[in-house]
């Protein structure tokens, strides 16, 4: 059996969905509420893979909001995100993918240490980040809708919002070594940490995100922002590829121009419909069949039986692994999302 553990993205949000969740009696509930609200297994499914082999699965809510983070409640946070651990090891899951901001919680409060909850020992290897299967379909997005729109990669200037992050960064390591993008712009906060990326890579211009705008003819977003930037669309070069991996969206900006196009960024679509609840949830197109690619993994893992913390950590991912994970989605049916919203 494989696991997902996941949040909504704000407050308004969790008190909007929680009679579909099934915790109607949550849907009145103000913040402190939610703080205090234990994680809920609250749905169970089956995905069937195009070679015929079928998995079992549950998704696990978390009850964290990004909220959270902004109003530094970070024991509050850690605790969620610990405690969604804890219950998916207690139902004995094999692999299960720690989604949008409960892996950053994990890695930037080092909780590696916390292995302990009440009476559950965490076992590490059951837990996926599942950014590796992320930045694998990230980049195949930049390298198909690139050329949908008839951008040239070998011309073309791509700057990576969250660059030093674990999917930014692989994203750029893939960029660089499997493309031959004219330009690479990074874009983070801490400089020490860009500079590094940049010896590491050989390549790339650090910037700030207002004088890369302008400059580039794609941009990928996968910054760990708990709300979206509003983006002026004059500041874009026309034509301009914008892929959104950020969970909440990176972009605050609805952009209506026929030269604007934006893409859902780590997002894939499955052969075969699943019967769940948590894609409509969070307003995918097509809940049966779309899904965030760190779910995707778990899948994937659980189909191949790799049984093992296939993403772990900050900015260890592979361009082989990368591939690896990379054969195994194309083998069970998943596609990178082509439509423009
Ligand atoms: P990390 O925490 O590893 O990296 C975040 C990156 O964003 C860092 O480079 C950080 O650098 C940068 N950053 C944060 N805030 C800002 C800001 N205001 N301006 C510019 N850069 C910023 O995160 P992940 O790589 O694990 O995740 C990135 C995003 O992808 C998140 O939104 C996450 O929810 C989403 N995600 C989506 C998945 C999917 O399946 N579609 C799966 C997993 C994650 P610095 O702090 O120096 O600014």
């Amino acid at each position: 059996m494989f696991g997902l553990i996941g949040h909504l993205t704000n407050l308004e949000h969790a008190q909007k969905e929680a009679h579909k969740l099934g915790y109607s009696e949550y849907a009145n509930e103000g913040f402190e509420f939610w703080c205090s609200a234990p994680p809920i297994l609250v749905d169970e499914f089956q995905v069937k893979s195009v070679t015929g082999a079928t998995i079992e699965g549950c998704y696990i809510e978390s009850c964290f909001l990004p909220e959270m983070l902004n109003s530094r409640r970070i024991k509050t946070a850690i605790r969620k995100i610990l405690n969604a651990m804890a219950l998916a090891q207690k139902h004995n899951i094999n692999i299960t993918a720690l989604g949008g901001f409960s892996s950053i919680i994990f890695e930037e409060f080092n909780l590696k240490e916390n292995k302990q909850v009440r009476n559950v020992e965490l076992e590490f290897e059951r837990f996926t980040t599942g950014n590796t299967h992320t930045a694998y379909i990230i980049c195949r997005q930049v390298e198909q809708a690139s050329a949908q729109l008839g951008i040239d990669l070998n011309k073309a200037t791509v700057a990576v919002c969250g660059a030093t992050g674990d999917i930014g960064s692989a994203v750029c390591r893939w960029l660089n070594q499997k493309t031959d993008v004219a330009d690479l712009l990074l874009i983070a906060r801490n400089r020490e940490r860009l500079e590094l990326l940049q010896s590491d890579l050989g390549r790339g211009k650090i910037m700030g995100l207002e004088e890369a705008l302008p400059l580039a003819d794609i941009v990928v977003w996968v910054a760990s922002m708990p709300r979206g930037v509003e983006i002026n669309n004059e500041t874009l070069k026309k034509p301009c590829l914008l892929i959104d991996g950020g969970y909440p969206k990176n972009l605050g900006t609805k952009f209506n121009h026929p030269d604007i196009k934006v893409l859902n960024g780590g997002i894939v679509e499955h052969s075969l419909n699943i019967d769940w609840k948590i894609m409509e949830i969070v307003n995918m197109d097509i809940p049966g069949r779309q899904m965030f690619a760190c779910f995707a993994e778990a899948m994937l893992l659980e189909f191949e039986k790799w049984h093992t913390n296939f993403s772990w950590g900050r900015n260890q991912i592979s361009v082989e692994k990368m591939e690896q994970i990379g054969e195994a989605s194309v083998k069970h049916g998943f596609k990178p999302l082509l439509t423009f919203s």
